[in-house]
């Protein structure tokens, strides 16, 4: 059936099952969601749950939409809603969001936007047809997401086709009597850099992240293989969380032809524009630069498709997406893959913690079937046991100490997604209990920006950290001790200050960024300090440090190298990580409500997925793999 004639069964059904007082204006497919267009959204909520009952029915997602017409013009409505809504509210900002009818209210006291179990909101939507959503102002504005929110504003129509089309190709409907499952791997096997992972069925291709090797940013996944070659024979792009060895070369995929959709959480889709833009002008600068641009970044930010955790979404004709909680990063997610109707169960980890944090819950266990896994394994090795977050976090703050008693500069190369924060939240605490001394903490590169965008979701991180912010006011993101380095002067003048001080600057592993000035500034003085707090790949200068190397060449002035000696102490905090350790990969596997009959190990050094892959069997006799680069593996 094609989907024209599946959207006219669609509508009959519809009309079936909505009250005659309701005017229905178009039924479409956008994207996964089958969009119900009518003349008064509100009625139709007010009615019961039909749009449950429809949902369950046609077994697809539903969304209501006011008709575009009844709809006030932005500018209009922005005023008509400022009368509305006490001044006490505190309105900061306006979102219209044409694409789901919405507009975000952004406000200090969203309950007052609310108004009484929900009136002024009623009240709003009646006046503007536009449906209210208040949101809590972030205390730190982040200029990312305000400019993706423009950005997809500016291309709504263009996007509005996109979406479309993606939805008329997901109903395309199923062809094969074949049934079979298979997964590609193209890069990130037996190695921690460059993840691509192909799912395969007679019906559909889904590409599950495609990262850069930040060891050699050259080296891309082999994307060239017949499997995937064209590449718009891909059904659908997922992304795992918005690390640039998981998301780092989507946009190659769209210079090279891919027009289909990326899936993502919200604040990974913000995240990934932002580390892949500073990517783009970090390695420009650097006489390196990347296959792609940014116009390929705004192309693939075209393509985005939101969804949150645990709403299941249908991305081709056979297999449904579902994220869930991966305690990474912000946002980051476990990708469980449904396919066929019940026919097989396959979850991808991506990167996943699976202990509390200081910003987010262990990662989930619990899916509704599962037969196979494909976990990564970056502290897989037979020794790779991480000391507790809290030892971690006492570990630092006594090398924090040390270093200031004795006048010299803490250097912490971070990614600035993910460590950057956590060891933010440590430090502040720390010295609001008076455990350390107040000293200034700078952040150079993406990291005061990256920590502005998780102050806009407040709902991915765990509960402690949002009752600290909501309940008790105290949001450890804008201590006055955290500065911001936003300038070469300022870098400049961070360096020449003789006080001491910590330093949080990017990249994570040395292979660029801010935090290479930093080093060569510091390297020689012994009062100094370098903590590496997060996983440095081998081939990178981070390694070379940490291995002990008291030369080092560093790329300087117009592409030469020079040798740089390193004095300063050279420290290693474990325990920071955003990974799962040995111990707690193993308790995840032993955790998950369903044991699967197949579990491959990925991301990690060679020896990391073997050994994990063999632990794993042993303990709890599941067939095992630690698969390469390029091997298929079929799983039904
Ligand atoms: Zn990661
Ligand atoms: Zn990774």
């Amino acid at each position: 059936m094609s989907s024209k004639e599946y959207i006219k069964q669609l509508k009959e059904r519809i009309y079936e099952h909505v009250p005659k007082n309701i005017r229905v204006t178009n039924v479409e497919f956008e994207g996964p969601n089958l969009v119900i267009y009518v003349d008064n959204p509100q009625e139709f909520a007010e009615s019961g749950d039909i749009v449950r009952k429809l949902a369950k029915d046609l077994r697809k997602r539903i969304k209501i939409r006011p008709n575009p017409k009844s709809l006030k013009p932005p500018e209009e409505a922005r005023e008509i809603i400022k009368e509305i809504v006490p001044d006490e509210a505190q309105i900061t900002d306006f979102f219209f969001d044409e694409e789901n009818g919405e507009v975000i209210i952004e406000a200090e006291k969203p309950g007052i936007v609310i108004g009484k179990n929900g009136v002024t909101l009623r009240e709003i939507m009646k006046a503007v047809g536009w449906s209210p959503r208040p949101v809590r102002t972030p205390p730190i504005k982040s200029k990312t997401i305000e400019n993706v929110r423009n950005f997809l504003l500016t291309f709504k129509d263009e996007r509005k086709d996109i979406l479309k089309r993606i939805g008329e190709r997901i109903h395309r409907g199923t062809i094969y009597e074949d049934k079979w499952v298979r997964v590609t791997f193209l890069g990130g096997s037996r190695e921690v850099g460059r993840s691509c992972y192909l799912l395969q069925t007679p019906e559909s291709k889904v590409l599950i992240d495609c990262g850069v090797n930040v060891g050699n940013i050259q080296q891309s996944p082999y994307l060239y293989v017949p499997e995937i070659q064209p590449l718009d024979s891909i059904d659908a792009v997922v992304v795992t969380h918005a690390h640039l060895d998981h998301c780092g070369l989507v946009p190659i995929l769209f210079k090279y032809g891919y027009r289909g959709p990326v899936y993502l959480t919200s604040p990974t889709r913000d995240l990934m524009v932002l580390l892949q833009i500073d990517f783009i002008e970090v390695a420009g600068r650097e006489g390196n630069p990347t296959a792609y641009d940014s116009q390929h970044v705004r192309e693939a930010l075209k393509h985005t498709i939101t969804l949150d955790y645990g709403v299941v979404t249908d991305i081709s004709p056979d297999i449904r997406l579902t994220f869930y909680n991966a305690g990474h990063i912000l946002g980051s997610a476990i990708a469980h893959f449904h396919i066929g109707e019940g026919l097989y169960n396959i979850a991808f980890t991506g990167d996943f913690k699976f202990e509390k944090t200081r910003l987010f819950d262990r990662a989930q266990t619990h899916f509704p079937r599962l037969e196979a896994l494909i976990i990564e394994s970056t502290y897989g090795g037979h020794e790779d046991f991480q000391p507790s977050r809290k030892e971690a976090e006492e570990r630092l703050i006594e090398i924090i100490k040390k270093t200031v008693e004795r006048g010299g500069k803490v250097l912490i190369p971070t990614f600035a997604v993910g460590r950057s924060q956590e060891v933010m939240i440590a430090l502040e605490e720390a010295m609001r209990n008076k455990v350390i001394e107040e000293v200034p903490v700078y952040l150079d590169g993406m990291i005061y920006e990256a920590t502005a965008i998780h102050t806009a979701y407040p709902e991915y991180l765990n509960s402690d950290l949002r009752d600290l912010i909501f309940h008790h006011g105290i949001n450890p993101f804008i201590s006055e001790n955290f500065i911001r380095v936003d300038s070469p002067s300022k870098r400049q003048d961070v360096i020449d200050d003789a006080t001491p001080s910590v330093i949080l600057a990017t990249s994570g592993m040395l292979n660029g960024g801010p935090v290479m000035e930093y080093f060569r500034a510091f390297a020689g003085d012994e009062r100094n300090t370098i903590v590496f707090v997060g996983y440095q790949a081998e081939g990178t200068l981070g390694r070379r440090i940490q291995k002990g190397w008291r030369e080092v060449p560093m790329p300087s002035e117009g592409g030469k190298r020079d040798v740089v000696e390193v004095n300063l102490e050279v420290e290693t905090v474990d325990g920071f990580s955003g990974h799962s350790d040995r111990r707690q990969l193993l308790n995840y596997v032993r955790a998950l409500k369903q044991k699967p009959e197949k579990i491959m190990t990925i991301h990690g050094d060679e020896n990391k997925c073997i050994e994990l892959a063999s632990a794993i069997y042993k303990t709890y006799r599941v067939e095992t793999r630690a698969p390469l680069n390029l091997e298929t593996v079929r799983f039904l």
